[in-house]
């Protein structure tokens, strides 16, 4: 199974018509359908494709893909994760939009890009010390490549000039952008940048933020949509497989294998150094801090394993 197989399993699409929820329309990256809980005519419930996210404007109701089918089917999220991942994906729909349909670079465009990048970059002494709290060596926080993010314009501005002078095309990588006089810059938050890897290629950079902003909000995609030659970010998931192993994910065999599933990028780098011979996928933005609060703890893996960032 692919990435993005594995993406659509349990994605908001495939969520949408695993519980039969009819479209009335779809507008920008979300679809309407009728809600499921308050089913009051004018209950019209959101679901946003671009996050997984859904929420009704008439009860209320609110979440990530995983929760949504948890709730209409009575299910904890560890069972709705199992039951999601474990079939095929169904991922018909009306969404007519083709505004969502994303002009970013291919996969081995970022890899190039992102890594000449984060080669650029140095990590502070407070992200070290922070990373160390959570249980990174400073020899894994070197071997991953966290880097701390830089917000000084000028800075950013001279390593994007670095970037280009070296050949690298800077054009349509999520992130990166022209400002209002055309000079090449970058996004920028307070925090940590962490790359994403699948099959051994940087596809796209996490950033864990230094203070979340809400509730839900960690984490965040360093991604530049709606900027000047720049793209927006997928939603991403990383697969990673047991060191010496390069087999794929879920094959017959594989399925009885432990899956540990992390809520977070960096989470899953912390399981990962943990669970050495487990298959440890990070995906993030399926499921909410509220829904992962009733989620099981690390004791007992078997089979499917859900961990979320409340661990980090
Ligand atoms: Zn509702």
């Amino acid at each position: 199974m692919k990435d993005h197989e594995l993406f659509e399993r349990i994605s908001i699409i495939n969520v949408k018509n695993k519980l039969n929820l009819s479209e009335l329309y779809s507008r920008g990256d979300t679809i309407f359908v009728k809600c499921p809980f308050c089913k009051s005519e004018k209950g019209r419930m959101k679901l946003i494709i671009s996050n997984n996210s859904y929420i009704c404007d008439n009860c209320g109701e609110r979440g990530y893909a995983i929760g949504l089918y948890a709730k209409c089917k009575y299910l904890t999220n560890k069972q709705a994760y199992k039951e999601l991942i474990y079939s095929k994906a169904n991922m018909t729909n009306n969404f007519m939009t083709p505004s969502v349909i994303n002009e970013k670079r291919s996969n081995d465009d970022l890899d190039i890009v992102y890594n000449a990048f984060l080669n650029l970059l140095t990590i502070n002494e407070d992200h070290i010390s922070s990373l160390q709290k959570l249980g990174f060596s400073i020899e894994e926080i070197k071997k991953y490549g966290f880097k701390s993010i830089p917000n000084n314009d000028e800075t950013k501005i001279n390593i994007c000039k670095k970037l280009i002078k070296e050949g690298y095309n800077l054009e349509k990588i999520p992130g990166f952008f022209q400002d209002t006089m055309f000079r090449w810059n970058f996004s920028s938050h307070k925090g940590i940048f962490v790359p994403v890897i699948n099959n051994c290629k940087i596809i796209g950079i996490r950033i864990h933020l230094d203070e979340t902003y809400n509730v839900d909000t960690t984490d965040i995609w360093f991604s530049s949509s709606n900027k000047y030659n720049g793209a927006k970010m997928n939603n991403n998931i990383m697969i990673m497989l047991p060191e010496e192993e390069r087999l794929h994910l879920m094959n017959e065999e594989q399925s009885k294998r432990n899956v540990i599933i992390a809520s977070e990028m960096l989470l899953a780098y912390k399981i990962k150094n943990k669970y050495k011979d487990k298959i440890v996928i990070a995906i993030p933005n399926v499921i909410s801090n509220d829904e992962i609060k009733k989620l099981e703890t690390l004791k007992g893996i078997d089979n499917v394993f859900i961990v979320s960032i409340v661990f980090l």
